[in-house]
């Protein structure tokens, strides 16, 4: 590709090691009552016939030469990879917290080989949220730019105080949490699989935009004020709804009707506007992106490809050609990922 004025910095790029692959096709193999949602999301993914789930596997586990070959191919100067869903978050909290520091090595190992073209994530187990605070500080060590969350964890959400060692690591190293979707848990999954809606198509989108909809009004923002979150898939939907999410909140915290949603010190779409950025992961679409950038800024939007889930370079041309000026759209591609993650 020539030239174009700017880097492309593709923010939402997953990885797995070959050693976790193993761990969770072990588990569909032999675990008993498993969850539906690692069952269809890990499933497909690790195990089905078809080149899609071919594809995005042998993707996944390259951290080398194929990625850098696609990433060249598409234009695109630098990925910030993290732990593909679910992570380490499906699995039991003893294994779980050595699968993380194995994955931080082997990404931290490829960023070095590749300087110029890799940043990493620190992958974390929040199963142990003291051991998943020290991660954190080691990746940044370790030269990574932020932290990847794949959502919830066993069916419990970060706005839960458990968690909250990890927003306290994340907010005092000034180090964003990117948050990603991964498959709905069990108590919710069941009228979205049944129709085949569980996936990307549509239920990541709910589970994460209630996740980061729930640490919101829970205050968890008020508790962490200078906490920055990263979320995917153009917000996950939760810029169109900015207005009834303002009137509802309102409304709802002035009847009482909630225990869960007592008073908290800004309207809902302010912290979105003021503590979360949006990648347009999967969302090569330019009216969607130019309306986040009118709702929410043009510094809060960033691009992103979801490789190797989205691997599709003519999505890289449609967002060359977004209707916005050269410092606009440098913004977009470059400079917005260089400040939130401060490459
Ligand atoms: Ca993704």
């Amino acid at each position: 590709m020539a030239d174009a004025g700017y880097q492309r910095i593709a923010t939402e790029e997953a990885f797995a090691p070959p050693e976790l692959m193993a761990l969770w096709r072990n588990m569909l193999e032999t675990g008993t009552d498993l969850d539906p949602g690692f069952v269809s999301l890990v499933g497909f993914y690790a195990r089905h016939g078809s080149e899609r789930a071919r594809a995005v596997s042998e993707r996944l586990q390259d951290l080398g030469e194929r990625r850098l070959a696609d990433m060249d191919a598409a234009g695109i100067g630098r990925q910030i990879v993290s732990l593909t869903a679910p992570g380490t978050q499906v699995l039991d909290a003893d294994q779980a917290v050595p699968m993380a520091t194995l994955a931080n090595d082997r990404l931290a190992e490829a960023c070095r080989r590749h300087p110029d073209r890799l940043t990493g994530l620190t992958a974390i187990a929040p199963q142990d949220p003291a051991a998943a605070a020290e991660e954190i500080a080691r990746g940044a060590g370790l030269g990574f730019k932020g932290v990847i969350i794949n959502s919830h964890t066993h069916g419990e959400y970060l706005d839960n105080q458990k968690f909250w060692p990890i927003l306290e690591a994340a907010e005092a190293l000034d180090t964003p949490i990117y948050l990603h979707p991964t498959a709905p848990p069990r108590t919710m999954i069941e009228p979205l699989v049944e129709a085949g809606l569980d996936g990307a198509i549509y239920g990541f989108a709910v589970e994460t935009g209630m996740h980061l909809l729930r640490m919101i009004t829970a205050g968890v923002f008020d508790r962490f004020p200078r906490l920055r979150v990263v979320v995917g898939h153009l917000g996950e939907a939760l810029p169109f709804w900015l207005y009834r999410l303002d009137y509802m909140h309102a409304a709802s915290v002035r009847s009482g009707r909630y225990e869960a949603m007592r008073p908290i010190a800004r309207t809902p779409s302010e912290y979105l506007r003021e503590n979360v950025w949006v990648t347009t992961s999967g969302m090569a679409w330019p009216p969607a992106i130019m309306f986040c950038r009118e709702v929410l800024g043009g510094d809060r939007v960033l691009y992103a490809m979801d490789y190797p889930y989205q691997y599709v370079p003519d999505e890289v041309s449609v967002q060359d050609d977004l209707p916005l000026d050269e410092t606009a759209k440098k913004a977009f591609f470059q400079t917005n990922a260089e400040r939130v993650f401060g490459l």
